[in-house]
């Protein structure tokens, strides 16, 4: 029986699952096991659409669904955790299960932390994550850099640093780092992300330090908890999954990518970071960058940590109705009330008409407060810095108060007076 700390090798028995799945099918096989089961209600994970660029969200209820979600896409970059809380009462009445991307899962736990997902109904299956591609940007990159009609791919996989397509006639593989000094390759977000193994969702499962004759056949699991560890249990109980303990040599060398990973994401903070200046310069550099908005409200539609009922920038005392571009303090109510619970996720600049770089102003700004208070979003359910999440206790205090503060001043706590 597997247990909380167990690193295995798994694959599926379901031939179907298998035909279908990125490695060794344990993410789909674990989804169908906890439906059969009635572990979980429904599952939310994401399937191809219309071509390979068009990820879709899919809640399934019945497990012959499943095998059309198995596979990854790395020009999905879909934030699950979001649709949760907007579209399936943040799991309130339904037991859930979601496969997970790093992001996917800070997202749940900033929305957990703030009780608008409950994370008592809900199991997630993580799946490492080097990054992932937008589908605009991965269209053009194997046009220009491939010269490969992005309509005639039927396959995209990221593997040993190389973005590798087939299509009609073949395949060829380019290195990710040569395709992002040209501007191509992963989200500017994703080179920056350090979350690389969801160890904070139930399973983080993946093909890192799958080795030997297993290599491209299993799927790593590190067992992150007791809900996962029964999980697993369930589907090799139920004969839908066989495991066995990891190659200790493929340990070491998946600790070692990680260790690179990180590494990676580093340089790619100092960079960015270093590009956008200092001080008031820095301050600058997004002013006239947030002058191109059109005020569409998309980037707080899709950011997790967004989720109040009346939007402080909805209100004509800071942002005047039926103005183009939004007066400056548009960016700043969303920097004051989100900056220190950012999780870089990405959404808001992927969804953003205007092209406006607002994942890399916000992150460069979490990480400032993170070096201050040592407070790192999306990990676990410690509060963000200052906030107050109680929202119908706040909303409360800002009535009786008069104060239009979203954070307590924790020098003058008034709530609490
Ligand atoms: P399957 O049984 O094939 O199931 C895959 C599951 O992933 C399904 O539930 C599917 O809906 C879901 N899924 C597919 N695409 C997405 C998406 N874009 N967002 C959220 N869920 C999705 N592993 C590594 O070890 N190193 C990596 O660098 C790495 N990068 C990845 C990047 C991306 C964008 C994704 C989606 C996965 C990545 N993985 C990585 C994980 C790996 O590709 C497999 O998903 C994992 O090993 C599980 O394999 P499986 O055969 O058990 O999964
Ligand atoms: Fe993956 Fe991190 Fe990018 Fe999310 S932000 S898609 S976890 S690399
Ligand atoms: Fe402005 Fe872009 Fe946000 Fe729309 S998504 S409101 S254009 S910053
Ligand atoms: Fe994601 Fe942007 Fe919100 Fe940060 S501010 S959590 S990058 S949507
Ligand atoms: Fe986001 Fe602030 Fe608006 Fe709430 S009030 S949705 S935190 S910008």
């Amino acid at each position: 029986m597997a247990k909380k700390g167990d690193m295995l090798y798994a694959w599926t028995n379901d031939a179907d699952i298998k035909k279908h799945a990125e490695l060794g099918g344990a993410v789909t096989a674990l989804w169908k096991h906890a439906l059969d089961s009635k572990v979980v209600d429904a599952v939310l994970v994401v399937k191809k659409g219309t071509d390979l660029y068009d990820a879709q969200p899919a809640l399934i209820t019945k497990s012959a669904d499943l095998k059309d979600t198995a596979g990854s896409l790395h020009c999905g970059t879909l934030l699950l955790a979001k649709l949760i809380h907007k579209f399936l009462d943040g799991a309130e009445h339904m037991k859930l299960g979601v496969t997970v991307k790093g992001c996917d899962m800070m997202g749940m736990y900033e929305l957990a932390k703030r009780k608008q997902i409950n994370l008592d109904n809900v199991i997630m299956i993580g799946v490492n994550c080097g990054g992932s591609v937008s589908p605009v940007t991965a269209r053009k990159m194997i046009a220009d850099k491939f010269g490969v009609d992005p309509d005639k791919v039927h396959k995209e996989e990221i593997d040993k640093g190389q973005f590798i397509i087939e299509y009609e006639g073949g395949h060829k593989g380019i290195s990710v780092d040569e395709l992002e000094e040209q501007g191509y390759g992963r989200r500017t977000n994703c080179r920056r992300c350090k979350l690389k193994i969801p160890r904070q969702a139930d399973l983080a499962c993946g093909n890192w330090g799958v080795i030997g004759d297993k290599a491209g056949k299993a799927t790593f699991i590190e067992v992150c908890s007791e809900k996962g560890a029964n999980l697993v249990s369930g589907a090799i109980k139920a004969g839908l999954l066989a495991t066995e303990a990891a190659n200790p040599k493929g340990l070491e060398i998946r600790a070692k990518v990680e260790n690179a990973m990180m590494k990676l994401g580093d340089k790619w903070r100092q960079k960015d970071f270093a590009g956008l200046g200092e001080g008031k310069d820095r301050l600058k550099k997004i002013m006239a960058e947030t002058s191109r908005c059109i005020k569409c409200y998309s980037c707080i539609s899709a950011c997790p940590i967004c989720y109040c009922v009346d939007c402080t920038t909805k209100n004509p005392a800071y942002v005047t109705p039926g103005q183009l571009p939004p007066n400056f303090m548009f960016h700043l109510i969303r920097f004051a009330h989100i900056a220190d619970s950012c999780v870089n996720c990405g959404q808001c600049q992927e969804l953003c008409p205007a092209e406006i770089p607002n994942a890399l102003f916000m992150h460069a700004q979490q990480v400032e407060l993170e070096k201050m208070f040592g407070h790192t979003p999306g990990i676990s359910m410690e509060l963000p810095l200052l906030a107050l999440v109680e929202e119908k206790e706040e909303r409360a205090r800002l009535a009786n108060t008069g104060s239009d503060m979203i954070y307590e001043n924790v020098f003058n706590p008034v709530a609490k007076k």
